[in-house]
């Protein structure tokens, strides 16, 4: 059974990122494990600290300050301060590969309501309030998996050769980190990594770990619009231009730019979520806003479907002799492509050390994640799951028919020990799997 499974990996390992040898996925997982007997008390306590001290997007300096601690202590050679509040842990260990391992460091702006013990009562400033601070998406797990990999593979580092490049990215949620830390000449600094890997906590079960090759998350945009006509009374309309009428029109017609422009087979779509014009029913008035989001996988459709609200907004206006619509358009995330061969490769050691709990999704999520920076910024990368929920109380959950708590709810609250185990051996395989012995 393991020997025609390392047949099949040797196979696919046939690309050219086929430097490695063969990974033994077997003694390398039990290795992981003896690791992580010793380790996990510290990984452990790490995360409640970090669990308990969240700190927003661009402010992460206990956090940054807590892994510069971790990293030199497992014996990394830490610089802070990059990208801000970013932070590079290298570790060389003889020829080989450049590989980066990034973990993102921010929490969100949120009350936490799971009642654990270590649960968080931090508040921050953030848009000139104060608020509550929560790591509601993971992020801790996330760190806490980091230093366990770095730990593991360390003590692990006779059986491979290459460098490490563990980076902490800031502003995951608020976006801007990648962008800050590459500014701040991360790749001229450090090099450019030969592949990158990344790992995110999800309400799967605990021990789980899910990849797909390819197209991973959407690319997301946002829309603004705001109809500029001419108010008056409800009863002469002729009198008016009627933004109502032009906001009606376009959340139509907008559509066939999704149904007729748009080949049929790929992914998009434009959705007006919101419309704010008006005070009474016998008013016009002079203006109405639209808001929306558009959503998309490749950068052509996201690009046409860009250039047809541009065009339908444009002519609904020229339609009913008004000025020139404000159209903003501001691009968020881009989608995550996952550089195939790398991905079948580690999904293939995956398959081989969880079985059954190596699970490959075929289908994109629609969420969007801005480790596609650093991806387009030519970095083939490996972007993986894990689960966080504890088994019994998703099998529970199942039964009943309801939905276990979601990243970002205040009631997440993933079960750390099979979570970050499964989160360091997972990494630690698809970094040794890259890497010549
Ligand atoms: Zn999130
Ligand atoms: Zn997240």
């Amino acid at each position: 059974m393991r020997a025609s499974l390392l047949l099949g990996i040797a196979l696919i390992a046939g690309g050219p990122a086929a430097a490695a040898d063969t990974l033994d996925v077997a003694a390398t997982t039990a290795a992981v494990a003896r690791t992580l007997d010793a380790d996990y008390p510290r990984l452990d306590a790490l995360y409640k600290d970090l669990h308990a001290h969240p700190e927003l997007g661009m402010m992460e300096t206990r956090t940054a300050a807590t892994l510069a601690k971790e990293m030199r202590a497992a014996g990394f050679e830490v610089t802070e301060g990059v990208g801000k509040t970013g932070l590079v842990a290298m570790y060389k260990n003889g020829p080989g590969p450049l590989v980066m391992v990034r973990t993102d460091l921010d929490a969100l702006p949120m009350e936490e309501k799971t009642g654990l013990a270590y649960a968080s009562k931090a508040k921050q400033v953030w848009n000139g309030k104060e608020t509550f601070v929560m790591h509601a998406c993971g992020h801790d797990i996330h760190m806490a998996s980091w230093v366990g990999a770095a730990r593991a593979l360390v003590a692990l580092k006779d059986r491979w050769k290459g460098t490490l490049m563990f980076i902490g990215q800031p502003a995951e949620e608020s976006a801007g980190g990648p962008e800050d830390m590459i500014a701040d000449k991360l790749f001229e600094r450090f090099g450019k990594p030969d592949m990158g890997f990344v790992l995110h906590v999800g309400p799967d079960p605990a021990g789980q770990v899910s990849y797909k090759p390819g197209v991973l998350t959407s690319n997301s945009d946002s829309i603004a619009i705001q109809f500029i006509g001419r108010g008056g009374h409800g009863s002469m309309p002729s009198g008016t231009i009627d933004p109502v009428v032009m906001a009606a029109r376009f959340v139509l017609d907008v559509q066939t730019v999704v149904s007729r422009e748009k080949p049929a087979g790929e992914f998009g779509v434009i959705t007006i979520g919101a419309i704010e014009g008006g005070s009474a029913g016998n008013i016009i008035p002079d203006r109405v806003t639209l808001r929306g989001t558009i959503r998309s996988y490749s950068p052509e459709v996201r690009k046409l479907l860009g250039q047809g609200v541009h065009r339908t907004a444009a002519a609904v206006a020229m339609m009913a002799g008004a000025p020139e619509p404000e159209v903003r358009i501001v691009t968020g995330g881009t989608a995550v492509v996952n550089d195939a061969g790398l991905a079948e490769r580690t999904g293939a050691v995956f398959k081989t050390a969880f079985g059954d709990d190596a699970v490959r999704n075929e289908e994109p999520g629609s969420a969007s994640e801005d480790y596609s920076v650093f991806v387009l910024a030519g970095i083939p990368s490996m972007y993986f799951g894990i689960g966080g929920t504890d088994p019994a109380k998703f099998k529970e959950a199942k039964a009943k028919g309801v939905d276990v708590p979601f990243n970002h709810s205040p009631q997440f609250a993933p079960v750390p020990g099979p979570t970050i185990r499964t989160g360091v051996t997972a990494m630690t395989l698809a970094v040794m799997n890259v890497m010549p012995k």
